[in-house]
């Protein structure tokens, strides 16, 4: 669906909110307005943003006289299906909830999902030491910024999946999806538990499959998702709650790693290259086959590559 999203002033906004009275519809959270036409949706933020949604927002676009202003123009294979779930921009600067997991692409370990609740007036802290997308940061790095997080008291929940329980799950019927839809979902309603229900303006799932499938996984196990639930792909270059998440789950990984490495004798990889591949030989040659289930997730294509090191 062509979009396009522009930064206005709030009197501009205001002036678009009148202009369309007639077609407004119901005001979404963070909005000032939202408007249908028959060419496109518009969206009013109390940021600045305006978004024109639709089959033709440049016929609405040209109402406006807005050539101006900066357009932001997000590349085709960039552009995710747009859906219901997507937070508003206001979220990122609201008190909120983020989630995010790790280990999910790595033979060995566990699954860890992590959510963290930050107060709007916490945002800012935790900028300044240096949460944000931790795939931009070293693993040291990352261990550090953990530590200052739980000293100022962001309340949390963590939860580790280890491989031989994950391997039960898989062998039961389980996608990888469906128990990362569970984790988050377990780690949310904890977190809720913990924080008592103080207020808060939504929880940011980074998103790893369509919203419509996380709540299908969450029907099967007769669960549903709370309120204010929202899912961004890559929520956490905009989320800070979700970079803490992600902070939090990502040590608790590494940490399992050097338990498991302790435990074996063997420098355990990430990830799952032929470098796991060589690994996982020698483990099966020191401890036997079955002894992959638990320290890694053993439906990987690895276990099978191993062979040819055996
Ligand atoms: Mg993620």
């Amino acid at each position: 669906m062509p979009q396009r999203v522009y930064t206005l002033p709030t009197n501009k906004i205001q002036k678009m909110k009148e202009f369309y009275k007639n077609e407004l519809q119901s005001t979404p959270q963070g909005a000032i307005f939202r408007a249908k036409t028959k060419n496109a949706v518009i969206t009013g933020y109390k940021s600045g943003k305006v978004l024109f949604q639709g089959s033709s927002p440049e016929i609405e676009v040209k109402k406006w006289d807005l050539g101006l202003e900066k357009a932001k123009h997000t590349p085709k294979h960039k552009q995710t299906r747009a859906h219901s779930f997507t937070p508003p921009h206001i979220l990122y600067s609201s008190s909120h909830i983020g989630s995010d997991e790790a280990g999910t692409g790595d033979y060995f370990g566990p699954i860890t999902v992590a959510c963290a609740f930050v107060p709007h007036d916490q945002i800012q802290t935790l900028k300044q030491l240096g949460v944000q997308d931790s795939k931009n940061l070293t693993d040291r790095t990352i261990r550090s910024i953990a530590k200052d997080i739980i000293k100022l008291n962001i309340p949390y929940a963590l939860l580790v999946l280890h491989n031989e329980k994950y391997n039960r799950l898989q062998r039961k019927g389980w996608s990888q999806g469906k128990m990362k839809a569970m984790l988050h979902h377990h780690a949310i309603n904890k977190l809720l538990q913990k924080i008592n229900n103080q207020p808060n303006d939504g929880i940011l799932i980074d998103q790893f499959c369509e919203p419509a499938v996380y709540q299908k996984y969450l029907a099967s196990e007769n669960e549903s998702l709370p309120s204010n639930t929202y899912f961004l792909t890559k929520a956490e270059s905009h989320s800070i709650a979700v970079a803490a998440g992600s902070i939090i789950a990502r040590t608790s990984f590494l940490k399992e790693m050097d338990k498991l490495s302790a435990e074996t004798g063997m420098d355990l990889p990430k990830g799952a290259s032929s470098k796991v591949d060589q690994v996982i030989a020698k483990v099966i040659k020191k401890y036997g086959k079955e002894s992959l289930s638990q320290i890694a997730k053993v439906h990987f294509a690895n276990t099978h590559k191993a062979e040819k090191y055996l």
